[in-house]
């Protein structure tokens, strides 16, 4: 799969991308996305996921990159240093200090979960690779990447001698860059039933094959840990879109709470939760399979009040273009939420849309306050765990937002 042509290209041969006049600032400054509209033009023949070498107006080097006609982020950048052309020596230094930041971080632990690589965040676009227990899940977003498949697979091999390494898309985004990836096993043997991982004290069965994404949301790992020290002791507690009970396990351990109920839409996700609070040992946790929008509306008809509420819907928008109903989808389980808890009750509202930013989120919150006539107080405000971090030169990598209120 690898393309060997690219790969042994001396940078002198690589093709330039030559930027329009004004265009170069933000790619001086480190952004690594290059789009369409900034480019002059190509001086020469190129495959899409060839590197190149990005020169400004006044033919200045700025970086290496990999070009894909195909997607509305032409050109994706990876290093800005002349002497450090996309080679093997380039990609393995980029996954080493990936890696070495999260064992430095004592997140890379044999019996947990941890995310090694976070694309842009990382210097890696296109590129997420997550931890489990000995085995890797990739998720490749970009052509550029995909190309590099097998040299990547490699390189993770020598790094961590994983016990398999399995190759996983995003539908949305692959449409965007143009490529089919089906899910697959690419390196070692996948273990027959699902595989246990450690986070927080608690044991959560992860399916390495068939569940969401790469079969575990890591990113609120320390979300799930605080949000359950701000239970009441004797609370009942509603986890709103739950999967494999994250939230809801955190706080049926670590809180004195009476009762946790989660509610998800996924049967598989339902059955997940409910055997990782048998594994766990907990009888204070339930679960259920409705569609969480239904859910909270039958929930707030009946009268039910609750203590604490969690929501932690999937990505709403994946576009600015959708952002008004994103926002509005956000107010509308944030008001019932609301109207669900009893005076002093605390809210857990959580968004992974990296289009909606904290702002905006705030003043839909501001709006639900309003509207439903109750203080909200932000006690915290939360981003994902380190092993997901903030690019300073790229803040699109910034994505999971987490509000711990108080209602009045
Ligand atoms: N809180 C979870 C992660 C939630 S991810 C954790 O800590 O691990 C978002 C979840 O929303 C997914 O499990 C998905 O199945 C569920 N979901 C998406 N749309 C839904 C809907 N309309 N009703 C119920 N669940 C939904």
């Amino acid at each position: 799969m690898t393309d060997e042509s690219v790969e042994s290209a001396s940078p002198a041969a690589l093709v330039q991308v030559k930027l329009r006049p004004r265009k170069a600032q933000p790619f001086f400054g480190r952004h690594p996305w290059v789009r369409d509209s900034g480019i002059d033009k190509v001086l020469g023949k190129v495959q899409d996921g060839d590197a190149v070498e990005l020169i400004s107006d006044k033919d200045r080097f700025i970086a290496y990159g990999v070009i894909n006609r195909n997607s509305h982020l032409r050109v994706r950048l990876y290093s800005w240093d002349q002497d450090a052309p996309l080679n093997d020596a380039f990609w393995r230094s980029r996954l080493e200090r990936a890696i070495q930041m999260r064992r430095q971080l004592g997140m890379l632990r044999e019996d947990s979960g941890c995310r090694i690589v976070y694309s842009e965040a990382d210097g890696l676009s296109g590129l997420v690779v997550e931890y489990f227990a000995g085995h890797l899940v990739m998720q490749v977003t970009s052509l550029g990447m995909f190309k590099r498949l097998d040299q990547i697979v490699a390189i993770l091999g020598d790094l961590l001698q994983p016990k398999s390494i399995s190759l996983r898309g995003e539908a949305g985004i692959l449409k965007l860059e143009g490529l089919e990836i089906e899910p697959r096993l690419v390196s070692g043997e996948l273990p027959e039933s699902p595989i246990e991982i450690v986070e927080n004290d608690l044991r959560y069965e992860v399916d390495l094959s068939e569940g969401q994404k790469t079969g575990f949301y890591l990113d609120q790992r320390d979300n799930r840990r605080v949000a359950a020290s701000y239970m009441p002791a004797g609370s009942k507690v509603l986890d709103v879109f739950c999967y494999s009970g994250g939230f809801a396990l955190n706080a049926a351990k670590h809180a004195n709470i009476a009762h946790v109920h989660g509610v998800d839409g996924s049967g598989p996700a339902i059955s997940a939760a409910q055997r990782n609070a048998e594994r766990n040992g907990l009888d204070n946790a339930s679960f259920e399979k409705a569609d969480c929008f239904d859910y909270l509306k039958a929930r707030v008809d009946a009268g039910d009040q609750f203590d604490a509420i969690i929501l932690d819907p999937p990505k709403f928008t994946k576009s600015r273009r959708t952002i008004d109903e994103a926002l509005k989808a956000y107010f509308h389980i944030n008001r019932h939420a609301t109207k669900l808890l009893r005076p002093g009750g605390i809210l857990v509202t959580c968004s992974c849309s990296g289009n909606v930013s904290r702002e905006e989120f705030l003043m839909m919150m501001m709006g639900v306050s309003q509207k439903t006539g109750r203080d909200l107080r932000m006690l915290e405000q939360r981003g994902a765990a380190p092993d997901h971090p903030v690019s300073a030169t790229c803040l699109e990598s910034e994505y999971l937002k987490c509000f711990i209120a108080s209602v009045g």
